[in-house]
């Protein structure tokens, strides 16, 4: 059974509760973790204020730097161990899984350089003022994060926070917490204080639901559904913290009759196959040019067929879903879609000698899919792509907004005056143009509009979020 890390000590659940850890891969249980809730919350927190009062709390912005690129320096030294951690928690293919590993020393290399390079300002002021601003940490911050992407997304929230000074309480989901376990050994060994990284597992009814409920946090990172987010951005309104929600999202690709095609397809297919379509990014839906839809869309589907899912260890294009209830969320999008006609337009596989009691989905192409079925509208999470066709400009970018999300979108065409006209009428956090969320972007800004979230992180604006600024007024006449 694995304890939680709290206040630099490993602590077993205060009950002895714990839950297991089951392998998507082939449904069986490998390992437990402890099973926190609102004791063990309060132990985090106060944990992380006494360390905002310690060592941690009076170090300079280059000593909290040089530590966070020690922890960098610390995952690789354990790439391939952690990579093994991550693919067996989640089922994800290893070279996926080394992947994410390596975005995650990325995420502490960056922000412990970036650590003492956001500077305040001066500010004009009336005659004998001297006006500073000055940046500070906010405090205690509770970090909720989901199962699709462990070591990134806890890398994407806690190292932002940690290189502007605060201490954090991290809930990793209750299906995945391995990797931040370990990953809490090697950030130690780095030297980070005690108390300025905690980590309590559970269940996020209980843990989480305590972490974003609780009067001692000063802000709230949370990355998840729609249905949490919204359950934690009214726990923050009750105290009146800051919270950033990273949600869903129905990514269209929008791909007009001058595509490079040859370039274009593979990206497509990767981008909704990749870790079995449960990428909040995932680009779910395919937008094409009526004109040459047909032609495109042979393509694409030729493609999409030769996908195929198996263990981590066979290495394929995905891995099995995460869990029972999300392959049932996913066949039950499936299924719909067939009741109802949808045609399919190319089928991949799951491998053979896939084990039985995975939670492996068989990745499926449809369209064209009616503008108001769910498929076109509804977040999957799954290896479903939906195709639709568009009769120009303007209309693509009707369909393209049409969803209720605006997190991430692709434009593809040829004719740079279209691909920044459409760029800028979309609405969504990021847009990519001839690509499609290359390169893992850590030093990306990043996030939602709509109802896909609000608040940023990668890049230096997640060291924004994650900070206050103070004004200081001056008068020395
Ligand atoms: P989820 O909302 O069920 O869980 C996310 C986290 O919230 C987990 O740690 C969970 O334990 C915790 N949680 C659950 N109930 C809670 C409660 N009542 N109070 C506080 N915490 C609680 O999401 P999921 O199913 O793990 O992840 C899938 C969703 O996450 C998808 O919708 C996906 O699009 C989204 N996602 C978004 C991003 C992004 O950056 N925008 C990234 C990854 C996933």
């Amino acid at each position: 059974m694995k304890p939680m890390f709290i206040g630099g000590r490993w602590l077993a659940a205060r009950d002895g509760r714990s839950l297991p850890v089951v392998s998507p891969a082939d449904g069986l249980t490998f390992d437990h973790i402890a099973r926190g809730g609102a004791h063990e919350v309060d132990l985090a927190v106060a944990a992380a204020r006494a360390a905002l009062d310690g060592p941690w709390g009076r170090m300079t912005a280059t000593e909290r730097g040089r530590i966070l690129m020690k922890i960098g320096q610390q995952v690789l030294d354990h790439h391939e161990e952690l990579a093994q951690i991550e693919a067996r928690d989640t089922g994800k293919p290893l070279t996926t899984a080394r992947n994410d590993i390596t975005v995650m020393a990325r995420y502490f290399e960056f922000y412990g350089s970036a650590a003492d390079k956001l500077h305040g300002q001066t500010i004009p002021f009336v005659a004998g003022h001297q006006v500073s601003l000055v940046r500070e940490p906010l405090g205690v911050t509770a970090h909720i994060v989901p199962w699709n992407y462990p070591a990134q997304t806890l890398s994407r929230s806690v190292a932002p926070a940690l290189a502007m000074g605060n201490a954090t309480v991290l809930k990793p989901a209750e299906d995945t917490s391995l990797s931040a376990l370990r990953f809490a050994e090697l950030a130690t060994a780095a030297g980070l204080p005690e108390g300025a990284l905690n980590i309590v597992t559970g269940l996020g009814e209980e843990a989480g639901a305590a972490l974003a409920a609780h009067p001692g946090i000063d802000f709230i990172s949370f990355t998840g559904s729609n249905e949490v987010g919204a359950l934690v951005q009214q726990a923050a309104a009750r105290h009146a913290v800051k919270c950033t929600l990273e949600l869903g999202g129905k990514s269209p690709q929008i791909v007009f009759d001058d595509v490079d095609a040859a370039r274009a397809v593979p990206i497509i297919v990767r981008a909704i196959i990749q870790n079995a379509g449960q990428t909040c990014t995932a680009g779910s839906r395919l937008l094409v040019q009526r004109s040459f839809q047909h032609e495109f869309v042979a393509r694409v589907a030729e493609a999409f067929s030769k996908v195929r899912a198996g263990t981590p260890e066979m290495d394929l294009d995905c891995g099995p879903v995460m869990n029972p209830a999300q392959l049932q969320r996913v066949q039950r999008y499936v299924q719909g879609a067939r009741e109802a006609g949808i045609p399919v337009l190319a089928e991949g596989r799951i491998a053979e000698g896939a084990p039985a009691g995975g939670y492996y989905v068989q990745p499926v192409m449809f369209g064209p899919v009616p503008r108001d079925a769910a498929l076109a509208r509804e977040e999957v999470f799954g290896p479903v792509l939906a195709v639709l066709p568009f009769d120009d400009e303007a209309d693509a970018i009707t369909l393209a907004n049409g969803t209720d999300y605006g997190l991430l979108a692709a434009v593809w065409t040829e004719n740079s005056g279209r691909l920044h006209r459409v760029a800028k009428a979309v609405k969504a956090g990021q847009v990519f143009m001839n690509c499609y969320g290359a390169g893992g972007g850590v030093e990306l800004p990043f996030g939602g509009t709509r109802r896909s979230g609000h608040g940023r992180e990668k890049g230096l604006l997640a060291m924004e979020e994650m900070s206050s600024t103070k004004t200081l007024v001056h008068y020395h006449g």
